[in-house]
């Protein structure tokens, strides 16, 4: 690991800007998805993206971007503006932060008519400024849609300016600007993310644990996430190829692994749901639902998982307690004496719907999602889930969060996360 970290250390490691230009997005009418795709793209070939900019199509704050980027960049990256109409300006910023002056280039303006071509049309003679290319840079060709990108350099920064459509970006991006960065900036090595996925405690008791590998300047860098009360501990690697950065993730990894336990459910994209279909089948175990608060959402959190139709027989939305009782057999006098809302109902819930789908696992949830309904004893955010199996049945609750949908995928996760909890201790 000292290795690899300090090897790491001494690549070269250069600084990056992504500009995303456009009042669409600036105006909350169009989601800015180039950015975040272009830094994971950048991270895969060793360039760190520091910075992320959106600006509007007006000419003095594009400049005023172009300029602030490339004091404190080394490589400028911009979306958008190369269209032909009157507020595409990212040519005309180019050359303005350059300073030299556009000139028509030849092979780019057949390029474009040629396309019109294609299409049976003659090229609009607004089009034409589309060819024009800041002296000194290279035109990137457009191979599905009309506006080039440039690649520019000035002695200081390297800028690329790309299409906005993700469509014609994204391929200019792989053939035509990754081979030219792993020239201009040499061997920059391999970025590598490791995300370890747990569920059950919240944010801050898994930071406590882990709280040693968090700190600022830890090799490899390891930060915390929330997101749906997934807990999620991101491994951050650098290294000169991808071996040399996995031997930095792994005893890591094993190190988390070992602190958190059975919270610890999956890696990188895996959800509940995912590991919960893969260990039913895995098993050749079968699985029903029976979803109170959570209307089908844990049912509809499987069905996501191609191939899950061999081990998930079906669900019961029942949201009154007619249907509880008639559906699932719940006790009458369950629901008198302790309510919807309550450990004995979530249970025989579980149990209810197992029998009536001949399961070997059903998991329920029942609980108080809001706004309106709570009291003092049972709080709008107060859950139950369930799970049973032959001869078996555990459940558990939770009182947290505002939000009704927030509560609902919780309580979700939660069913499923006791379907987890049992399944792993039956090894197939
Ligand atoms: P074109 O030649 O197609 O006009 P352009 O480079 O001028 O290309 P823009 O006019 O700025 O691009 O944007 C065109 C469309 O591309 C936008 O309407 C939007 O749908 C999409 N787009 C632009 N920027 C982004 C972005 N950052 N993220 C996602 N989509 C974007």
């Amino acid at each position: 690991m000292e290795t690899a970290a300090s090897s790491a250390a001494e690549l070269r490691t250069p600084k990056a800007e992504v500009l995303a230009i456009g009042s669409e997005l600036t105006s909350g009418q169009c989601l800015d998805t180039n950015s975040p795709w272009l830094s994971r793209k950048l991270a895969e070939i060793g360039i760190s993206v520091r910075w992320h900019t959106t600006v509007g199509d007006d000419l003095n704050d594009n400049l005023q971007a172009f300029r602030i980027a490339s004091e404190r960049a080394d490589l400028v990256v911009s979306t958008g503006g190369l269209g032909p109409t009157l507020d595409d300006l990212t040519r005309d910023v180019l050359a303005k932060v350059a300073n030299v002056p556009l000139e028509l280039h030849e092979p780019s303006l057949s390029a474009i008519e040629r396309m019109f071509a294609q299409r049976g049309r003659v090229m609009p003679e607004a089009n034409r400024v589309q060819a024009y290319c800041p002296r000194g840079g290279i035109m990137l060709p457009n191979e599905h849609g009309t506006a080039p990108g440039i690649w520019l350099e000035t002695p200081k920064t390297v800028f690329v300016a790309l299409p906005g459509p993700p469509r014609e970006m994204q391929p200019m991006w792989e053939h035509e600007v990754v081979p030219r960065l792993r020239q201009r900036f040499g061997p920059t090595g391999v970025t590598i993310h490791r995300r370890i996925n747990t569920f059950g405690w919240g944010e801050s008791q898994v930071e406590e644990k882990v709280r040693d590998l968090t700190r600022r300047g830890h090799v490899p860098e390891v930060g915390i996430t929330a997101h749906e009360a997934v807990v999620s501990l991101r491994i951050t690697a650098r290294g000169s190829n991808t071996e040399e950065a996995w031997k930095q993730i792994e005893p890591i990894e094993k190190v988390i692994r070992e602190r958190l336990g059975t919270i610890v459910f999956g890696v990188d994209e895996e959800d509940l749901h995912d590991v919960v279909a893969r260990m039913l089948h895995d098993r050749r175990m079968t699985i029903a639902t029976a979803e109170s608060l959570t209307g089908g959402l844990v049912a509809q959190m499987l069905s996501r998982v191609p191939g899950v139709s061999d081990n998930l027989r079906g669900g019961v939305v029942a949201y009154t307690n007619e249907v509880k009782r008639d559906w699932l057999g719940v006790p009458q006098e369950l629901l008198d004496r302790y309510g919807a809302v309550s450990s004995q109902v979530a249970e025989a819930m579980a149990v209810g719907c197992r029998t009536r789908f001949g399961t070997d696992l059903a998991v329920s949830t029942t609980g108080l999602a809001g706004p309106g309904g709570g009291t003092p004893e049972k709080p709008v955010g107060l859950v139950y889930a369930a799970v049973a199996w032959e001869g078996g049945v555990r459940s558990s609750s939770f009182l947290w969060g505002t939000e009704r949908t927030q509560i609902q995928g919780r309580a979700a996760r939660m069913a499923l996360n006791l379907a987890r909890l049992y399944l792993a201790s039956q090894l197939p």
